[in-house]
């Protein structure tokens, strides 16, 4: 194994990770904001999350794994006013739609799935340790951090304090580094809002408060890595610093981890310019979630994402690459042995592999390993020359791969019918397929042609092409 670095956003500088604790590792992620379905640009940073936390696993190391759906923040509390709903109520349906997208791209759940509306009372705790320490001041019922008192304000996201007016204050949860000020750990009622009666008033929180709050309560007050995306580390996770080393008078966060934004076609993502995408969207264009996972993970995340319909197609044939070199490695024959030594080569696709994630998550490497092991694995089988030592390697090799890219199972139909897409009505699953398949495959070893021909016509009426292959393997493709 390679030693892991990670790129840490408060230091500036890829640093080889060690976690506090040998062998754990305590992590916090901030989870989507549940006013509306989520889109592929904040996929991008939640499959880049699975790609380190199922990496951090592979190497060993035993997950602390935190996530938050932030379900009452600005957008919340205006989106349910607005459509005379309680905040569970209006959250509960994007909610649901989250864990089902995760689901559906092979997003591992954390160890903690946890909803801010259930630690208000955490959250007011903190509050009062910060008032305690003057971290705090009130105004018209809210209460405000009070960013002159602590010094450090800033180092996580580098901007400049001076000029900054003593006491100024923004009230809303997200705004620009130029706005930098007081913010809010808490909000006073305004008429039709959703608030909570709590020992230091009536309100709600802010955002900010939110994270440091559940992180703490979950994880300690030291933490080994925080993930998000680069949108977050100003203000939210500056806040976040604040509010929890105020608290605490400890490091909050040892390694401070935040993923490029994703671009479509190269602008900025938005409603306005016509280029916005939920999964949904994209899965009802025909796409599947292995290839937007594929699509998501194949740019290293420190790299800005540049996402096209060209790339998609592109990730559609490498994840059909992938899975047409698993069919062969499980339904091929093979002579014995390794004869042309590819029993070492995939030791070595493997250590290349390693290399590449342990050298800040560089995915582009990773697969790169991956896909030249595989084009020089399949000319050594179209020549005969790959033995069945090499297809156990190569299989060993494949499966570690897909620890953590998770694309080469064949369940994508399954999938996208459970989130309401696909086939419609009567169409064959995945697994029904690879059914009829092997009952074919059985019907052509006891040359029964008329059976096996019976599967193939029947595979065919429901829009399946069987393609046979000179060393006896099968593949498969829909219409
Ligand atoms: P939100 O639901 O707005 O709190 O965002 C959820 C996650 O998605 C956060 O980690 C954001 O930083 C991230 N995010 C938002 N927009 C993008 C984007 N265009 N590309 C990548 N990540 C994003
Ligand atoms: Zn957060």
């Amino acid at each position: 194994m390679h030693e892991l670095k990670l790129h840490n956003t408060l230091t500036g500088k890829t640093e080889p990770f060690v976690p506090l604790a040998a062998g754990e590792v305590k992590m916090y992620t901030c989870g989507p904001t549940v006013y509306d379905y989520a889109h592929i640009g904040n996929f991008r940073t939640f499959v880049f999350q699975d790609i380190l936390r199922r990496y951090l696993k592979q190497r060993g190391l035993k997950l602390h794994h935190v996530m938050n759906l932030t379900d009452v923040d600005d957008r919340i509390i205006a989106n349910a006013a607005a459509a005379h709903l309680g905040i569970r109520e209006y959250t509960e349906k994007f909610a649901q739609a989250f864990f089902a997208d995760c689901k559906a791209l092979n997003i591992q759940a954390p160890e903690h799935w946890i909803r801010a509306t259930d630690h208000i009372p955490d959250m007011v705790k903190l509050i009062e340790d910060l008032r305690e320490k003057s971290f705090t001041y009130d105004s018209e019922g809210s209460i405000y951090y009070r960013i002159a008192k602590f010094p450090e304000y800033g180092k996580l996201s580098k901007i400049d304090l001076t000029g900054i007016q003593a006491g100024a204050r923004v009230d809303n949860d997200r705004y620009e580094k130029e706005s930098a000020r007081d913010f809010a750990l808490w909000k006073a009622p305004k008429p039709g809002e959703h608030f909570w009666e709590t020992d230091i008033g009536p309100g709600r929180p802010g955002w900010h408060i939110e994270c440091s709050a559940m992180a703490m309560k979950y994880l300690g007050e030291t933490l080994d890595i925080h993930t998000g995306g680069i949108d977050l580390a100003f203000p939210h996770h500056e806040n976040e610093i604040a509010q929890s080393e105020g608290a605490t008078g400890k490091p909050f966060v040892r390694y401070w981890v935040h993923a490029e934004h994703l671009l479509v076609e190269g602008e900025k993502m938005s409603k306005s310019l016509g280029n916005f995408y939920t999964m949904r969207d994209l899965y009802g264009k025909g796409y599947k979630p292995s290839a937007l996972r594929y699509a998501l993970a194949s740019v290293p995340y420190r790299r800005q994402l540049n996402f096209t319909f060209d790339g998609l197609t592109q990730a559609t044939n490498s994840v059909e690459r992938l899975r047409t070199f698993a069919d062969r490695l499980k339904q091929g024959k093979f002579p014995p042995g390794s004869p042309a030594g590819f029993k070492e080569r995939a030791g070595k696709a493997l250590d290349d592999f390693d290399a590449g994630l342990a050298d800040d998550l560089n995915t582009a490497v990773a697969l790169a390993a991956a896909f030249d092991f595989l084009r020089e694995a399949n000319i050594a089988m179209d020549s005969g020359r790959f033995g069945s030592e090499d297809a156990s390697a190569a299989a060993e090799f494949l499966a570690k791969f897909d620890e953590v890219f998770a694309v080469v199972a064949v369940n994508d139909a399954e999938k996208l019918k459970e989130l309401g897409y696909g086939p419609a009505g009567d169409g064959l699953g995945d697994s029904e397929i690879d059914a009829m398949l092997a009952e074919r495959q059985a019907a052509r070893q006891r040359r029964d042609f008329a059976k096996s021909d019976e599967i193939r016509k029947k595979l065919a009426d429901s829009g399946i092409i069987l393609e046979d292959s000179k060393d006896g393997s099968v593949r498969w493709k829909r219409k």
